[in-house]
């Protein structure tokens, strides 16, 4: 059998983890299997380099901040590679471009164009366990590139996709996929299984235990991923095509706190106005989430909408242009705001979800900014404050009752 596992940051935090790292994996090679392994940076490794970029330069060059990043992955390998060396097991570490990550040049946030496996291959037909790095790849000018943060997660997918492997397992500091995240909701239950689509919405969403691009590569390839503890050997959450089982109404509620609300009041109301808005956030390369436009009155209207938090400015700089021009009210972002939402594929077979999920966040006095939803979610925006609060009434709602 052919095995790629994953290890995140934190299961691979110091040297005593990362021999317990080792031994899982060598437990799996002495029973005859081909194991690749990718590996992310130590523990808060990742932070730790951006803030030394950043006490270098408020605006590192993004070349340079690849160049940086990479070497957190590069320890990890070479560090997890002595352990599984002392345990009496052939090994080898690769670099991502060792490895045969071909990436496109976007530096940060880099797409993966193929794995050229024949390395990979080879060392493995020599019966060595091969570590790869994650999180990182070259691009056609032979410089180093990094796919964004939390990153590893795709590299093991590209891998498991590439060589057809016969399990995906995702190992993490939690025991699968909850219901919310297990660190703020004590009673959140673990799942068995959860849909590509749900994971998919639930990674986007904010619940970091999974990057939502490689959940979206799994999919795409049909790799069944399975999330699991590199702590508590006990199973974890399969995440696979959908089953002919009874849809779970709600599978879990996630809370995205990165989100900032851009505001633009006392626009013309007549035709064209949000194209000319939304195209100008568009040139500016600015995804935008949630969108909410007022009821016309005296001739003038209102729009609202969310982008990443780190885009309220751009979006803000964007629009000046057009607001002094048109003569807005005012233009402003704030940041204090967070995304709560509930995802199930079974919504669109129970009826109810939103008034639900409203009625919790009623009873707790949580005032609701802004909705959206979808056949498999439904989102709120509300005060960032209230955020916690918020994930525990709704979760409570749902599952407490069941
Ligand atoms: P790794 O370093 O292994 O990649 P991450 O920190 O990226 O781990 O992801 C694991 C974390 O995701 C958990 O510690 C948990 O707090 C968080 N999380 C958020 N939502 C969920 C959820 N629904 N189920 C499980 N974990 C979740
Ligand atoms: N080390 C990178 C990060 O912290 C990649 C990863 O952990 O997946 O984002
Ligand atoms: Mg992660």
């Amino acid at each position: 059998m052919l095995i790629v596992k994953k290890f995140g940051g934190s299961s691979v935090a110091n040297a005593e983890r990362v021999f317990n790292v080792a031994r899982i994996i060598t437990e799996d090679y002495k029973k005859g299997n081909d194991v690749v392994v990718v590996v992310s940076a130590q523990g808060d490794t990742t932070d730790d380099l951006i803030d030394k970029a950043h006490e270098i330069t408020k605006r590192p060059n993004k070349r340079e901040m690849d160049q940086l990043l990479a070497a957190g992955e590069q320890i990890s390998i070479a560090l997890l590679a002595m352990a599984i060396g002392e345990l009496g097991c052939p090994v080898v570490s690769l670099l991502g471009w060792q490895a045969g990550f071909r990436t496109n040049t976007t530096y940060s946030a880099a797409r993966i164009k193929r794995v050229e496996t024949e390395r990979i291959r080879s060392e493995l037909e020599k019966k060595r366990i091969v570590v790869v790095a994650g999180f990182q790849g070259v691009n056609r000018n032979e410089d180093i590139t990094t796919f964004g943060r939390g990153g590893s997660d795709t590299s093991a997918v590209a891998i498991a996709a590439s060589m057809k492997a016969d399990l995906c397992q995702i190992y993490t500091d939690v025991e699968g996929v909850f219901t919310a995240d297990p660190r703020k909701v004590p009673n959140a239950r673990k799942l068995d299984e959860i849909t590509y689509d749900e994971m998919l919405e639930l990674a986007t969403l904010g619940a970091q235990v999974l990057n939502n691009r490689s959940v979206e590569m799994a999919k795409k390839y049909n790799v069944e991923m399975e999330v699991l503890s590199s702590l508590n050997p006990v199973p974890g959450t399969k995440v696979k095509e959908a089953t002919n089982m009874e849809k779970m109404m709600i599978s879990s509620v996630a809370k995205d706190a990165h989100v900032a609300r851009v505001m633009i009041v006392g626009i013309p109301d007549e035709p064209g106005i949000a194209f000319k808005i939304f195209s100008r956030v568009a040139q500016a390369h600015i995804n935008v989430d949630m969108i909410l436009q007022s009821v016309g009155r005296d001739g003038t209207k209102d729009i609202t909408f969310t982008v990443p938090e780190d885009c309220g400015a751009a979006a803000v700089a964007a629009l000046q242009e057009y607001a002094d021009r048109v003569g807005a009210k005012s233009l402003t972002y704030d940041t204090k705001t967070a995304k709560v939402s509930v995802v199930g594929a079974g919504m669109e077979t129970h009826e109810g979800v939103a008034a639900k999920m409203f009625e919790a966040l009623s009873e707790k006095s949580i005032n609701i900014q802004m909705i959206s939803t979808s056949e498999i979610k439904v989102s709120v925006l509300i005060a960032a404050e209230e955020a916690d609060r918020a994930v525990s009434a709704v979760h409570a709602k749902f599952f407490d009752e069941m």
